[in-house]
């Protein structure tokens, strides 16, 4: 544990995490990713969980994860508590989904994509390349029954969250500042287990956040979208709601985020020389001046330096 002497007063018991999807390697803006999130969680004298997303199977790929943990200790980046996988814990998201059913939000779902695509069409929305398909409530019933069918957890389909109607989320980003979505003009009602019985990221983040008291979210710009609908998940399931911080996105040449679908290559980690040179890359792009650049220095003392540098940040990008 680096001296952590001089920083402004920590926030008082954070927790905060890195929850990678093993998709891919670590790349440069999912480095970014955790290096902001460590700095943030050492700067307050926190703990820095690792928790590994891996419940979408189909776009996991097997061994990755242990790529992923090899990768962050390379970096220095170190966690304080055992790692958790997601696919463990399938009995948490299954409990959270039955005591939604009790408060009758959910029900079931078995449009496919193309079903939604066509009645959307027939009423003549348009939802742009990169935009969220916002459900149009085809098989939300009138009145949302309690048990409707749930206990026999049929196969081929999906359980959405039925959105009441006037469901504007307000919050604060530390470092954007305001923000706001209004879930039914902008998502509509969204799944919670897909008709693949995979419970999604939005049920499973929630979930998990809450189990490990997690007080900070620090992650990339990508997710700030998927806040609200967390935040109202949070407070119908009667969870308290953690502080959040979204990263400025890394962008490759063509102006796209980096990501494992644009093939935005791994982090070079075979040594320290090489792991220190991605820091230096993750660091700039979270706005981190005047760090050591020498050869001389110890991967340990430049998260020190950097830690400090975080520290003396007034205002985020
Ligand atoms: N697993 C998600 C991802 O890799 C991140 C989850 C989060 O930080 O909320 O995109
Ligand atoms: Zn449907």
């Amino acid at each position: 544990m680096p001296n952590l002497k001089n920083l402004s007063p920590p926030a008082d018991g954070y927790r905060g995490r890195f929850a990678p999807s093993p998709t891919g390697p670590l790349h440069g803006g999912s480095l970014v990713a955790a290096l902001g999130s460590w700095l943030d969680a050492r700067k307050n004298q926190g703990k820095w969980l690792l928790r590994i997303e891996d419940l979408d199977t189909p776009r996991c790929i097997p061994g990755i994860d242990q790529e992923i943990l090899r990768q962050l200790l390379a970096c220095g980046l170190s966690w304080d508590e055992e790692p958790t996988w997601q696919s463990k814990h399938q009995e948490r998201y299954q409990k959270a989904l039955e005591r939604l059913n009790a408060l009758q939000t959910i029900y079931s779902c078995t449009c496919s994509r193309q079903t939604i695509a066509n009645v959307l069409e027939a009423q003549g929305v348009i939802t742009p390349r990169n935009q969220e398909i916002v459900y149009p409530g085809t098989c939300r019933p009138k009145e949302v029954q309690l048990n409707q069918g749930f206990s026999k957890q049929v196969s081929g389909t999906a359980w959405r969250l039925a959105l009441p109607p006037d469901l504007t989320i307000e919050f604060e980003d530390l470092a954007l500042g305001k923000q706001d979505q209004d879930l039914n003009r902008e998502v509509g009602d969204f799944v919670l287990r897909r008709r693949d019985a995979v419970f999604t990221y939005q049920l499973a983040v929630v979930v998990d956040d809450a189990d490990q008291g997690i007080t900070h979210i620090v992650r990339g710009q990508d997710l700030l979208s998927n806040t609200a609908r967390q935040i109202y998940l949070q407070n119908i399931l009667g969870y308290p709601t953690p502080s959040y911080l979204h990263l400025p996105l890394v962008l490759d040449e063509h102006g796209e985020k980096l990501s494992k679908q644009t093939l935005a290559s791994a982090i070079q980690t075979e040594n320290e020389q090489q792991a220190l040179h991605e820091l230096r890359k993750a660091a700039i792009h979270l706005g981190l001046r005047n760090l050591p650049d020498g050869k001389a220095i110890s991967i340990a003392e430049w998260l020190l330096a950097a830690t400090q540098a975080w520290n003396r940040k007034v205002t985020f990008f």
